[in-house]
């Protein structure tokens, strides 16, 4: 909708500097393509920096990602972006493939035939040694014996007690939890199944859960098909800078340190309380997290605020390290530790780490002769205790949970502490239903949408895309003028 024209011709402004308000920026300004006639676009950050987690930074001499360090080639999203911006070339495939799980007093390989941590095929998954001999032995009636599923009319379950129910807790609790619940760096006890696994809800409610994911023809085996995962060269840190200098480029506004206190409504327009004075606004995309969305639009819309107050968020530290020599590690991208396994330290505490990344080897073009890069995840909704630590507490208790899990006395020779409070955003049984009313609700707005990663996919290309999709409606609803809103 090139040009639409706003009232006063007030600049469209895009409220959060993140991902997803970066690319509704671009979008908002033609996308792929400049377009000149574009109205004025303004982007206002409350922090100091733009991109949220998507941050990077010099490490024992090399740029190591500090948030997310690779994202999900099968959604186009994200490497069309960074294609757009320029930095095709500094696409990196991912350099490994397979992890292990640390279960049951050591690492295992994880089995082959997961379709996102559930099974789909017996024999791997019992040969691994994962669930050990009686949840093995109950994934086998999942073949022989299948339970049916039962379902409300919600169209929505928790996912946990879905997979539970059908291929039994062990499933559960060793693969599925550390695969989907760490991505969300939350429980699958209570995660959306329509939101995070629709196509588990399509699959047949009749027979084995295994036989009808290997019917649905949606198994993605371990080590299979192209690479899954893409880094940049530079880091994230460069998809930032290069939207950043793209955006100034055509003439957008980048204002970072400019947190929006409130909104009004101007007739049809809006009127933003930033540092430095009122700033009038044609459109609005408002790409923060879920609560501060709902706390701006409390006075024009109360459900999306009580909508958007239901969504929690957990936090998580990344703790970065290198050491010299380099360690002698298992194959594959890095291992997971499913929630409750005891410590081999510390008196059988509960492991904080939950995953581990193997950074050199995942990611090659990372790799120095002589030196592996590692970095460790702890803590996500519920497990505060990573944040308890300080900084050089948690360092020196994750090095030794690694240590005791790659079975190695060796420290690292440098560690970075990063961590990121409220990063992810809880998607809990009906989260859909919780975005359908907020859309619904945003849409009787003017010139107004939603963007980031409370709605409809927490990875960097969901985030895009719906950075996109909000600035082509806002656009939209320009370009009808008035009356449509
Ligand atoms: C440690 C970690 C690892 C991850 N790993 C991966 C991965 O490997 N692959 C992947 O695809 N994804 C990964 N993710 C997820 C992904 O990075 C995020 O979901 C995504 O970056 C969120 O983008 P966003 O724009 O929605 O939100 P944010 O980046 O949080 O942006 C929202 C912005 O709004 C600003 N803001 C808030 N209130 C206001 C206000 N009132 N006024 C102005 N500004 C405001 C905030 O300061 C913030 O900058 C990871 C996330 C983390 C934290």
């Amino acid at each position: 909708m090139p040009g639409a024209s706003a009232p006063g011709g007030a600049p469209v402004v895009v409220v959060g500097g993140g991902i997803a308000g970066l690319a509704a920026a671009w979008e908002l300004t033609g996308g792929a393509t400049f377009d000149p006639g574009a109205r004025r676009v303004v982007v206002l950050e409350a922090t100091d920096r733009l991109g949220g987690p998507l941050h990077s930074a010099s490490f024992d001499g090399t740029t190591v990602d500090l948030g997310p360090d690779g994202f999900l080639g099968r959604r186009p999203e994200a490497a069309a972006l960074c294609r757009e911006v320029g930095l095709g070339e500094l696409l990196m495939p991912i350099g490994a493939s397979g992890a292990s799980l640390y279960t049951r007093g050591r690492l295992r390989t994880m089995p082959a035939g997961l379709m996102l941590g559930i099974p789909t095929r017996w024999w791997p998954v019992a040969r691994s040694g994962v669930l050990g001999p009686a949840g093995s032995a109950r994934l086998l009636r999942d073949a022989l014996l299948p339970r049916q599923d039962r379902r409300g009319p919600l169209g929505d379950r928790a996912l946990g007690p879905l997979v539970a129910r059908r291929q039994g807790r062990r499933v559960v609790e060793a693969l599925v939890d550390p695969l989907i619940g760490g991505i969300h760096a939350g429980s699958v006890a209570d995660m959306s199944t329509a939101a995070v696994m629709p196509q588990l809800l399509a699959v047949k409610r009749r027979g084995g859960l295994m036989r009808a994911l290997r019917r649905a023809g949606t198994a993605t085996p371990q080590g299979a098909d192209e690479p899954a995962f893409w880094a940049l060269a530079g880091g994230m840190r460069s998809l930032i800078e290069a939207l950043a200098t793209g955006l100034a480029g055509r003439g957008v506004e980048l204002r970072t340190a400019s947190a929006v206190s409130a909104i009004g409504r101007d007739g049809q327009g809006w009127t933003l309380e930033v540092p430095g004075g009122p700033l009038e606004a044609g459109g609005l995309v408002l790409a923060v997290p879920a609560g501060a969305a709902g706390t701006l639009l409390e006075p024009h819309e109360a459900n999306v605020a009580s909508l958007a107050r239901t969504i929690d968020y957990g936090s998580v530290s990344v703790i970065t390290m290198a050491f010299t020599p380099e360690l002698d590690l298992p194959p594959g991208t890095g291992f997971l530790v499913p929630r409750h396994t005891p410590s081999p330290i510390a008196g059988g505490e509960e492991l904080l780490i939950t995953a581990g990344t193997f950074l050199d080897k995942k990611w090659p073009h990372l790799a120095r002769p002589g030196r592996t890069l590692l970095r460790v995840s702890a803590g996500r909704f519920a497990d505060r205790r990573a944040e308890q630590l300080d900084d050089e507490a948690l360092a020196v208790r994750v090095a030794s949970e690694l240590g005791a899990v790659l079975g190695t006395e060796a420290r690292p020779a440098e560690t970075v502490v990063t961590r990121w409070p409220n990063a992810f955003p809880q998607y809990r049984v009906g989260h859909l239903l919780r975005v359908n009313g907020i859309e619904a609700a945003v849409k009787r707005l003017p010139a107004l949408a939603v963007a980031g990663s409370a709605y409809r996919g927490v990875g960097v290309p969901a985030c895009i895309g719906s950075g996109r999709a909000a600035a082509r409606s806002v656009l939209e609803s320009l370009a009808a003028g008035p009356a449509s809103s």
